[in-house]
């Protein structure tokens, strides 16, 4: 068993357990082994559960022995984010609402993985309820950069990002709702897909901003991308918005859709407030496809600079709304000292969110109040349907859009106080999810300091297998993937 084998892709890993080389049993020792050598830096686990990991594994191998292997997930260790239900297992949110709550079901992404085989492998650090770009708001503890422990690996899906990066699972899982899968994908130099809104099932996921969430793979590499969509994908009639559409073999598309693409570089996306080296890294990404023969071409997405402010509207709505349901009698904390129902309510939640959660709250609940309705969230969700409209009329003239994917590489942990500087944070991705489009975060390249710099592929509604391919592309031409960082 190379001794490096947790930092091979899920295609390889697929290879060698088909022929025999590792048990699905050794593969997952190697993985929490790795984890129990590494996490305590990086703190990107919430939770595991070994001994019913190494069962899973064990399941698997007998499964292979019998001939009976379910495709190149079986035996595969994938984490999830904590947002995410497991049957059984712990689902915090990282919250202190939910920290002693056990998941009575699983996700419909969940239930897909085990049908494939996968080894469901811990419980991913996260921001609290997904809120944030940096996994500081975690309640338990902040989730550190494998590239630089004293740095943030981006976030919500912060421990998603870092456990991939760092060694501890084959591919994992996050949500994204305003760019919480891209932005610490780029981060920590991983590839995070976000699918397009409808895609993927979202029962069993914990609910932030029900407009804008959807759940997607972090992967090594765009082929494992590829593997994993294929996993998760898929109409769900528990899930009222997930879409009847017929999902294709992303995999196999990856080899049949050739470029030259035409690739739109919209002008809003390069200005002020974007690192250099990140301008200069994704620049650099445009020459690779331009070479290729791609005609890349200049749009313009003129409503980019309403993108932030209808998306703390909107979101900071729903999260008001969903957030309702934890009021310390169904379920989550319940504060001790309480004298009526009001006092419950009262004390559960004050004690059982943390500050950037109640701040959402608070101002989720002031635009939908009576009186403020139309002047905000109205106007925002009006706002959003020319967002929208902007991306769909650049798709008249291009198969997708090539941008950066975060503003900034890794921060120093603690440097972004201001909640406004964190919201920053998210100036490339939030338009995305405004308009329910998928994207992917593609490592292409380091900065001076070793940290790793992302170039996000935006593309056209349900149009994946062209977006996956047109990574592909990249990826194929550069190793990025195979560095790993030094822990
Ligand atoms: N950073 C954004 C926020 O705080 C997006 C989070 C996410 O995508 N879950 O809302």
């Amino acid at each position: 068993m190379p001794s490096d084998i947790f930092f091979q892709p899920i295609t390889e890993l697929a290879a060698a357990l088909e022929a025999k080389k590792i048990s699905a049993v050794e593969l997952t020792g190697a993985v929490i082994a790795r984890t129990r050598a590494v996490d305590g830096r990086v703190h990107a686990f919430n939770s595991f559960d070994e001994a019913g990991a190494l069962a899973q594994a064990a399941a698997s191998d007998a499964r292979r022995t019998g001939g009976q292997a379910r495709g190149p997930l079986d035996g595969i260790p994938v984490g999830l984010k904590d947002v995410i239900a497991v049957a059984g297992q712990p689902l915090t949110a990282s919250s202190n609402m939910l920290a002693n709550f056990v998941s009575p079901y699983d996700a419909t992404v969940t239930r897909k993985l085990k049908d494939a085989g996968a080894v469901l492998w811990g419980r991913l650090n996260c921001d609290e309820f997904a809120m944030g770009s940096s996994t500081e708001n975690s309640a338990f503890r902040p989730v550190h950069n494998p590239w630089d422990t004293t740095r943030v690996p981006g976030g919500s899906s912060g421990g998603s990002a870092a456990a991939l990066a760092a060694g501890e699972a084959g591919a994992t899982l996050g949500s994204d709702t305003g760019g919480s899968i891209r932005q610490p994908a780029a981060l920590c130099g991983v590839v995070g897909l976000k699918p397009t809104y409808g895609l993927v099932s979202r029962y069993g996921l914990v609910a932030f901003a029900s407009s804008l969430d959807q759940i997607g793979p972090f992967a090594r590499t765009v082929e494992d991308a590829a593997l994993v969509l294929g996993v998760i994908a898929g109409h769900d009639e528990r899930d009222s918005t997930s879409c009847k559409i017929e999902i294709p073999k992303y995999r196999a598309e990856l080899g049949r859709r050739r470029g030259p693409w035409k690739l739109g570089i919209p002008k809003e996306y390069f200005g002020e407030g974007l690192d250099p080296e990140i301008a200069a890294a994704v620049e650099r990404a445009i020459a690779f496809y331009r070479h290729e023969g791609c005609e890349i071409k200049e749009i313009t997405l003129p409503h980019t600079q309403y993108c932030l402010d209808a998306y703390y509207v909107i979101a900071t709505a729903e999260a008001s709304s969903n957030l309702a349901r934890y009021d310390g009698i169904r379920y989550g904390h319940r504060s001790k000292d309480t004298t009526d129902a009001v006092d419950i309510y009262f004390k559960s939640r004050s004690e059982g969110f943390g500050a950037e959660v109640k701040r959402r709250i608070i101002l989720g609940t002031y635009v939908l109040s009576s009186g403020y309705y139309d002047a905000y969230y109205l106007r925002a969700q009006k706002v959003r349907t020319l967002i929208r409209q902007d991306f769909l009329n650049a798709f008249r003239e291009v198969d997708a859009l090539i941008t950066p994917t975060s503003p900034v590489p890794a921060f120093k942990i603690g440097e972004k106080s201001d909640p406004l500087a964190l919201y920053l944070c998210d100036i490339y991705t939030i338009g995305v999810n405004l308009a329910g489009l998928p994207a992917i975060s593609v490592p292409c390249g380091f900065t001076d300091r070793s940290l790793p710099i992302g170039a996000q592929l935006i593309g056209q509604p349900f149009q994946e297998a062209a977006l996956l391919a047109i990574a592909h592309a990249y990826e194929r031409a550069h190793d990025w993937g195979t560095r790993h960082p030094i822990l």
